[in-house]
């Protein structure tokens, strides 16, 4: 009986796998015509600066717009893209994006944002990535200094030296540089030290327990004042009530990003808000949220 039912777990295993590589092929298929058929759009959503109460900033955010499954979240294709190298040229469309739509942004006399864009591995390892970085600059007239990049603790780690090296170019440059999801990978303090960056993105995952969880909010306040004391900009992601606003307010964090304030947004829909930034204050937003 154990040896049928094995076999039997057995067929089902392969069967399951060859569907799953079938699906992992067709997906790697439907990416590439994608690119060609300019299926991928950017949303961008909106960093406030606690201070001023501006925003001062938007990360660009990939959507897939798949003609039949409508639009895909980057969970579902990130992964792939990585796996496959095909997240070169779509993170080069996403940096061109992102690069001409701030320019123009600017152009239709707007107060200067800074655009982050997240990158992956694959990216910032390949040899042309800074020269690719340059060219989305030079085509779209932004100045660097309104380009921040995001990187994670782990892509910086696969490879130290190197990664270090690639960053000190890009910041000679006059590009802003970034750590994403800050806390959850394994960089060390040592090495933090060494890294030519601006800010740390504290990850949504410490956020989410705020302000109740006393590990969370230790975590966070712990990421706030380490920042503070190396120069660095801190901004927490994934900020969705009014508490967790108190307890960043109260706690000294420079900045915010989350669905309280603003969901990510197509172009056109960020234009009126960012008409309106200077109206915006913690007490519209509260009153928002209880209407
Ligand atoms: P991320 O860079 O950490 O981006 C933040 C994610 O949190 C975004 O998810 C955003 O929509 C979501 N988010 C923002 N505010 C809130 C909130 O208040 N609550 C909750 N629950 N979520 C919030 P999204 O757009 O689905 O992107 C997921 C991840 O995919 C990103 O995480 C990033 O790692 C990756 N990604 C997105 N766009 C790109 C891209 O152009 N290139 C690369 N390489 N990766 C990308
Ligand atoms: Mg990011
Ligand atoms: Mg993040
Ligand atoms: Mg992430």
């Amino acid at each position: 009986r154990a040896k049928a039912l094995g076999r039997n777990n057995y067929q089902h295993y392969t069967a399951e796998m060859s569907a799953r590589t079938h699906d992992r092929l067709q997906m790697q298929e439907q990416l590439r015509q994608a690119l060609a058929n300019h299926e991928f759009r950017l949303v961008y959503q909106p960093q406030v600066d606690l201070a001023t109460e501006t925003i001062n900033g938007v990360e660009a955010l990939v959507r897939w717009e798949h003609p039949m499954m409508g639009l895909v979240s980057p969970a579902q294709f990130i992964p792939l893209a990585e796996e496959t190298g095909l997240i070169v040229p779509i993170g080069d469309w996403v940096l061109h994006e992102a690069c001409k739509q701030n320019k123009a942004w600017q152009r239709a006399g707007m107060p200067p944002l800074t655009v982050s864009v997240n990158v992956s591995a694959h990216q910032f390892l390949h040899e042309e990535w800074v020269a690719r970085v340059a060219h989305a600059l030079e085509e779209s007239g932004l100045d660097p200094r309104y380009l921040e990049l995001e990187l994670t603790e782990s892509l910086i780690m696969r490879d130290l030296d190197a990664a270090v090296a690639t960053m000190k170019e890009l910041q000679r440059m006059g590009v802003r540089l970034s750590i994403d999801d800050f806390g959850t990978g394994y960089s060390s303090l040592s090495a933090l030290k060494h890294f030519p960056i601006v800010r740390l993105k504290i990850d949504q995952s410490f956020v989410r327990g705020l302000p109740h969880d006393e590990d969370d909010s230790a975590i966070v306040t712990g990421i706030i004042s380490l920042a503070r004391r190396l120069n660095l900009d801190v901004i927490a992601e994934g900020v969705e009530t009014v508490d967790q606003l108190d307890f960043l307010l109260d706690n000294d964090c420079h900045e915010i990003q989350g669905y309280l304030f603003s969901r990510p947004l197509p172009a056109d829909q960020l234009n009126a808000l960012l008409r309106e930034r200077s109206t915006w204050s913690r007490n519209v937003v509260a009153t928002d949220r209880h209407r």
